[in-house]
């Protein structure tokens, strides 16, 4: 037959049958409805939202069912390949939480369905193109960029669909010795199928997220395999998606377009497909319009941004699970202490139009996470994220673990937690003026309180400062401070009668936070300095004093 001659004309060095290889990934022994599902991340370095919200949904899908999860590293585009990426894939979805069963490890492969890198699945993937070249089903396409761009234009010019298909389709019926000929001038060539479609039939398929979808049949003769022997991302998740035994591919719904070709590809193999769920792409407001996250525009997209922010990965989890299943939030309501785990995640309850991605959504549910968090846990993650981001503040705050775990503690438990804390950054901002390297006077002192009241105020109450006094006791002195210095005891006194006071006792507290902490925004001032110890606040005091002109 012809096309075998053909096919071992192209493939010489393909000596492996598909056979092989299907006796060499056999289907997997997993529970009934157990899902296998599959991250097949490009090495450029660059892991996204939209990665992650994709794993998540593959991690809980496969875990939920006891099934396998897996990292694909679809490397076939090398012009994007970054040194690292591997690593670095692995180690952003780790720190949130997600973890491979199978697959690319940064030395080699962990797992028996591999290789997992795909250009070292050349062999399979020639092998299968072999297949199809035997059965007369694909076929070898000479034409150069050139040939195509006439192609192309002749096609704009009769107004037909573009594209490489029926009577545009050259290279599709040259005879075995044309071959031949092109094949002794080393003319490079791609593999392509040969389309048995037509646009005009519809086909039906089950979308995992999308329900029911109607489509036109493929009827390109789409590109299988590069003149390089590489395959496009269409052959290549195909045999790979079926050999390792993938039962749902939750890809962006950019390959909605492509799905028909996909379709193709895997009846012509006589395969069954997996499930397809196309996710949605995350989205973000901007003026008041929603438009998609773009990497140029919105640092937020990438995943360092989050890491190098310190967001605590339970809460990035807890909120994307919220963007990605709609009934995440009312469990959640139910269930407010519950391990995610315990929540059955489901692809039809996952959005097709567009998620809301919202920074100001994420910051509320991080402080939800974080005030439900014990100090210990809270020091522990501001710690590691110090250590790796701000190496300096990290020593500063080792030394004082102590009372870093009483900074964190305030307000911290009871029926109505403070709800200050968003991420390990702005904590740092936060609490840093607890620190004698960090302190500064960020705000200025009240401008009711004159330069010399606030002198004399600062004395006084570095007269009277006694560390044993309890909270009450020592609101007790700040009161009688006030009034010593003509200050009303209470804000009432100050609003009823106005005249009589140069204000009141807020403004003397004010004075006494700003010399204290820098700012005009504190947590309790008694508990500040119980935390601070006598020493720092005498100091503190005695540089307001000092720092308060005649
Ligand atoms: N490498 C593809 C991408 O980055 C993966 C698509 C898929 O999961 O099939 O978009």
């Amino acid at each position: 037959m012809e096309t075998l001659k053909l096919a071992d004309l192209l493939f010489p060095h393909i000596t492996k049958t598909p056979e092989e290889f299907e006796a060499m990934y056999p289907p997997r022994s997993l529970p009934a409805g157990a899902k296998v599902t599959r991250l097949g991340p490009s090495p450029t370095g660059f892991i996204h939202l939209g990665n992650l919200y994709g794993a998540f949904a593959d991690e809980r899908l496969a875990h939920q069912s006891g099934g396998v999860f897996i990292l694909r590293i679809e490397d076939t585009d090398n012009k994007r390949e970054v040194e690292g990426a591997v690593e670095t894939i692995i180690s952003s979805l780790d720190y949130f939480g997600v973890h491979f069963d199978e697959g690319a490890v940064v030395e080699g492969d962990k797992g028996s369905y591999g290789p997992y890198r795909q250009r070292q699945r050349a062999e399979i993937y020639q092998t299968f193109a072999k297949l199809l070249i035997q059965r007369g089903q694909a076929y070898p396409c000479f034409c150069t960029e050139a040939e195509l761009s006439e192609i192309h234009e002749a096609q704009a010019a009769l107004k037909e669909n573009f594209g490489y298909y029926g009577k545009w389709a050259k290279h599709r019926d040259l005879s075995l010795q044309e071959i031949r000929d092109r094949l002794d001038l080393g003319a490079p060539f791609v593999v392509r199928l040969r389309s048995q479609g037509d646009p005009a039939r519809y086909f039906s398929i089950e979308d995992g997220i999308r329900g029911t979808l109607s489509m036109p049949e493929n009827n390109q003769d789409v590109v299988l395999l590069k003149a390089d022997g590489i395959p496009t991302y269409h052959f290549a998740h195909v045999i790979d998606d079926h050999l390792m035994r993938i039962t749902h591919i939750l890809r962006g719904e950019e390959w909605l377009s492509t799905l028909p070709f996909h379709v193709e590809i895997f009846k012509t193999l006589g395969w069954e497909h997996p499930v397809f769920c196309h996710t949605t792409v995350l989205m973000k407001m901007d003026d008041g319009a929603k438009r998609k996250l773009s990497k140029r525009k919105d640092p937020e997209l990438g995943l360092d941004y989050y890491r190098g922010l310190g967001y605590h990965p339970a809460a990035v989890r807890e909120y994307l699970l919220t963007v990605l299943n709609s009934n995440y939030e009312e469990w959640r309501l139910a269930n407010p202490g519950a391990d995610i785990e315990g929540f059955r995640f489901t692809t039809d309850k996952m959005g097709s139009s567009g998620a809301l991605f919202d920074l100001d959504k994420l910051s509320d549910v991080s402080k939800d996470v974080l005030a439900a968090m014990t100090a210990e846990e809270v020091c522990d993650f501001l710690l590691g994220w110090a250590r790796a981001y701000k190496p300096e503040a990290s020593e500063v705050m080792d030394a004082r673990r102590d009372d870093l775990l009483k900074i964190l503690a305030i307000g911290r438990g009871g029926e109505n937690p403070r709800k200050d804390l968003i991420y390990a950054a702005q904590i740092f901002e936060f609490i840093q003026f607890f620190f004698d390297e960090y302190f500064r006077m960020e705000d200025e002192y009240p401008d009711n309180v004159s330069p010399e009241d606030r002198k004399a105020l600062l004395k006084d109450y570095l007269a009277g400062y006694d560390a044993g006094d309890d909270a009450q006791v020592w609101f007790d002195k700040v009161r009688q401070l006030a009034m010593d210095h003509g200050f009303a005891a209470k804000p009432k006194d100050y609003k009823k009668n106005p005249e009589a006071f140069k204000g009141h006792v807020g403004d003397v507290s004010a004075v006494l936070r700003v010399a204290l902490s820098g700012r005009r925004n504190s947590p309790d001032l008694w508990e500040i300095q119980q935390i601070m110890g006598p020493d720092r606040v005498k100091a503190r005091i005695q540089a307001g004093i000092q720092s308060t002109a005649q």
